[in-house]
């Protein structure tokens, strides 16, 4: 197993987001990265890489010229210390929520968090059987043209779009994370190239209230789109009972990569999601998923509370048997 890091990601530090009204502290921490790259380092200490140059021009696989210009126009007016929060009202901005605070480096940090998932794009095609990337900030909630949800540019499907453009594979993403990865399915919502399923909380109440059952992809990419929303408060049983869906799903769409969008925020513990898987959960998920005998790339997403990440991911790497 290879694992693509980068520290830059210490210098994004967004402070507020806007919730329900109120101003609260931002819970896309440094730290919630650190104490999975501390559990990775002790498990696998030479297993560690920094991530590949690759043109800019690449963002274009999935984001439009525009959204690019937007965001690193908006990054030039910003003072350093300073947030902007983009104007979600009128389309005056390119967001879709007041979570997404933009400083004077988040295109240069958002373009670097890109460049850990390409790399390990890159490390599949070069024949490694499980990599993992730590990415932040989080990116499957990113639209083509818009950021939200703490997300700028969607490192997920940007890896899946290089894997499918470079290598003409099929690939599938199984996107984890408690909330629904309303990005990755909107760019992939036409494509049968690329399967999208996902596990998360019940769109009527949780974040960011997309992913119903019956959104399952348009035109060529219909029946390629599945949403297994489960409510809020579902325990370990029910969750892996649809992951288990999830696997046979997979199976019989036989993809040459698997694209995990991992989140640790379906742990009780987690200050965010709703879910309450237990670390036996995070075994059994790894399980789950080494059973499915392609290459995989793990790319990280959300995931609040350090600690139970640590503990989460611990457990994962158990399962997966690595
Ligand atoms: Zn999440």
């Amino acid at each position: 197993m290879k694992i693509i890091y980068d520290q830059s990601h210490k210098d994004h530090q967004p402070k507020n987001e806007l919730d329900r009204s109120c101003w609260t502290t931002h819970p896309d921490i440094a730290e919630r990265i650190e104490k999975l790259k501390e559990v990775l380092t002790a498990e696998f200490p030479r297993s560690f890489r920094g991530p590949q140059n690759f043109p800019e021009a690449l963002l274009g696989l999935v984001h439009p010229q525009a959204y690019i210009d937007w965001l690193k126009k908006r990054c030039q007016e910003v003072e350093k210390g300073k947030e902007y929060f983009p104007k979600v009202f009128f389309w005056y901005d390119r967001c879709f929520d007041v979570g997404t605070p933009i400083m004077y480096n988040t295109y240069e940090i958002a373009w670097k968090a890109a460049r850990v998932a390409l790399t390990g794009a890159q490390m599949i095609l070069d024949d490694e059987e499980v990599v993992y990337a730590l990415t932040r900030p989080p990116g499957h909630h990113a639209r083509s043209d818009m950021c939200g949800g703490y997300c700028y540019f969607n490192n997920a499907a940007l890896a899946a779009e290089y894997l499918s453009t470079h290598a003409d594979l099929y690939v599938a993403i199984l996107d984890l994370d408690y909330h629904h990865g309303n990005g990755t399915q909107e760019i992939f919502y036409d494509r049968d190239d690329v399967l999208y399923i996902s596990i998360h909380g019940d769109p009527q109440e949780a974040y960011p209230y997309t992913g119903y059952q019956d959104e399952i992809g348009a035109g060529e990419g219909r029946g390629y789109n599945m949403n297994m929303p489960l409510p809020k408060g579902s325990g370990g049983k029910d969750y892996l009972k649809a992951l288990e869906v999830a696997c046979d799903e997979i199976n019989r769409y036989d993809p040459e990569v698997l694209i995990i969008s991992m989140g640790f925020d379906t742990h009780a513990e987690d200050p965010i999601g709703g879910f309450c898987l237990k670390e036996s959960d995070f075994f059994a998920i790894g399980r789950a998923i080494d059973h499915l005998k392609i290459p995989k790339l793990f790319v990280q997403e959300g995931g609040y509370n350090p600690d139970t990440n640590a503990a989460a991911i611990k457990s994962l790497l158990e399962g997966l048997g690595i």
